[in-house]
């Protein structure tokens, strides 16, 4: 809790029966994001004025989910992982072709500017919000893709500003990456998590500001170099662990330039000889103590991942923050508090892949929006409620155009009715997520088997893409290791992945890749790398452990029973710098 704050309430989650705190300063956020509107039970007459209204604030009532399930619920709205190509009409999209929504083209949605007059509906008072919201999500138009000024970028999706990059789960500013999960500024990346200002670099796990750096974890500001794990300002390094300003070490060693050039062309030479080696890497580690906790210039913060922050509490991967809660994934905000991916806003309350919101809640897949309300998949809105797949509107209401005044005096009606029958205020229930829970992001985090997921009314996809067209197969263990021997034909062939069995196949752009770097072919299938690459990520919990060191306590993503060296932050600064 953040300093000075107090629980006011103790609440059982409805969904997990786990307790949680409601505290004053979450009650004042939730008076700060509630909307104003006429109070439609004090309409009165006024001398030289026909209609007195009263205003009256709608507060929205603290939630009756615990954070977890809250974060839950709103992952379960986001798919950047499983893309479909639907057959009939040729366009590739995150909803998968047995759905029941309405997928355009992009490029139709925004030419098509009145192309939502054709889908709205007028309020019905004996039915519920949500079944007329659900009515009006099946028919409305929605984008196949979020692709933003982009060319070439087949298969990403959530991208931005970005050239020939091939399948991309968010990215911005970047060109010629290929396979990965954010991507800011960077160009020539394959197989990936997180990377930003780097350039020509291959399996990098958190790299920034890298150059021609392979198979490495948390690495800043390094260049030439192979597996590395939390080093900053390297050059010429293998196998090392924890380094800061060195050049020509391996495993922690320095050795001539010579040597290591021999190394080098050593371990590139095949997998016997890297698999060797990583043996030695692995016990280098387990020597090597880690951080508990990842904050960098941040002040009042706690958990992890938090950059250049003020007063962050419960986040997860953030960076340049003030007053905020319970977040995920997110930049560049003010006052915020349950919200999941993406950045820019000012007031914002349950949204998931939001850009640019102000005033705001309830939303996702929307960008640039203000005093909205439970809107999806919709771009520049301004007073709305309850709209699907609209750009450049305001003052509607289930996708009906109206006047300010028509709009002021209907919205309180229909939140009054709400309240009445207890849909006001939460999130969207799952059942209206586009995406089913095990093509979205809560599979990622909040692990389900089917029948766990259908207990908790979530959906689940059965669709199974049909398996790409070629002639040739070739099973993964027979792929000769040394990249020379691999010929062209290799892009008219399947791989069979060595896990799953799942074919794959390799584009031309990613052939050139591995022969420039003189690297193998991967031999697993693109989506076993991102479960392995994802393997690699800390839970997003907090344990509770000791220092090593100083056997202090801490708090630390690194559960008790792991085998890794713990360090408090201190004691991490102390040994390092
Ligand atoms: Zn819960
Ligand atoms: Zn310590």
């Amino acid at each position: 809790m953040f300093q000075g704050e107090k629980v006011v309430e103790n609440k059982t989650c409805k969904q997990c029966n786990s307790s949680f705190e409601i505290t004053d300063k979450d009650l004042e956020f939730y008076e700060k994001i509630s909307p104003i509107f006429a109070n439609p039970g004090v309409e009165k007459e006024t001398p030289g004025l026909k209609i007195n209204h009263d205003w009256k604030k709608y507060l929205i009532p603290s939630p009756t989910l615990c954070p977890d399930c809250r974060q839950q619920r709103r992952q379960a709205f986001k798919n950047i992982y499983h893309l479909y190509k639907n057959e009939e009409t040729g366009l590739i999209s995150a909803i998968s072709p047995d759905k029941w929504l309405n997928v355009i083209s992009q490029k139709e949605w925004w030419e098509e500017s009145d192309l939502w007059l054709t889908f709205w509906r007028r309020y019905d008072f004996n039915k519920s919000f949500f079944e007329q919201f659900h009515e009006l999500q099946c028919v409305a138009p929605r984008w196949n893709l979020i692709q933003v000024w982009c060319e070439n970028c087949e298969r990403s999706i959530n991208i931005a500003n970005s050239k020939n990059c091939y399948l991309v789960k968010s990215g911005w500013d970047s060109e010629d990456c290929l396979y990965g999960e954010r991507v800011f500024n960077s160009k020539n990346i394959v197989d990936w998590y997180r990377v930003k200002f780097s350039d020509n670099c291959y399996e990098v796990y958190y790299a920034d500001n890298c150059f021609n750096v392979h198979f490495s974890k948390d690495t800043k500001n390094s260049r030439d170099s192979l597996y590395l794990s939390d080093c900053e300002n390297v050059s010429n390094c293998i196998w090392c662990v924890w380094l800061r300003n060195k050049e020509y070490h391996i495993l922690n060693k320095k050795v001539s330039k010579e040597q290591f050039l021999k190394y080098k062309s050593y371990i590139l030479s095949s997998k016997k000889n890297r698999d060797n080696f990583l043996e030695l890497f692995y016990e280098l580690k387990k020597t090597i103590p880690v951080k508990c906790i990842i904050i960098d210039e941040s002040e009042n913060c706690y958990w992890n991942e938090i950059f250049n922050s003020k007063n962050v509490f419960y986040w997860f991967s953030v960076r340049d923050l003030e007053d905020a809660k319970y977040v995920y994934d997110w930049a560049n905000s003010k006052d915020v508090m349950d919200v999941n991916g993406d950045d820019n806003g000012i007031l914002g309350y349950e949204n998931c892949s939001v850009f640019t919101p102000y005033n705001s809640a309830f939303c996702f897949n929307v960008a640039t929006v203000s005093d909205s309300y439970y809107c999806e998949t919709s771009v520049n809105l301004k007073n709305c409620f309850w709209c699907v797949g609209l750009h450049d509107k305001s003052y509607c209401i289930l996708n009906k155009q109206y006047s300010k005044e028509d709009y002021e005096r209907l919205v309180p009606d229909i939140i009054e009715q709400m309240i009445k029958v207890w849909e006001w205020w939460e999130f969207f229930p799952a059942s209206l997520s586009p995406y089913w829970y095990n093509e979205s992001e809560a599979q990622e985090y909040f692990h389900l088997k089917k029948d766990e997921a259908l207990k908790q009314n979530f959906n689940w996809s059965t669709y199974e893409a049909p398996f790409p067209k070629v002639e040739k197969t070739i099973n993964a263990n027979k792929l000769p290791e040394q990249i020379e021997k691999i010929p062209d034909d290799i892009l008219n062939r399947a791989i069979k992945c060595e896990v799953t069995n799942r074919p794959f196949k390799i584009i031309k752009q990613e052939l050139e890749f591995y022969r420039k770097h003189n690297l193998p072919i991967p031999r697993r299938h693109p989506d076993q790398r991102h479960a392995d690459i994802m393997a690699m990520r800390n839970p997003r919990k907090i344990f509770d452990r000791k220092c090593d060191k100083c056997e202090k306590d801490i708090k630390t993503t690194y559960d008790p029973d792991r085998s890794e060296i713990v360090y408090c932050e201190e004691c991490y600064n102390k040994e390092i710098y």
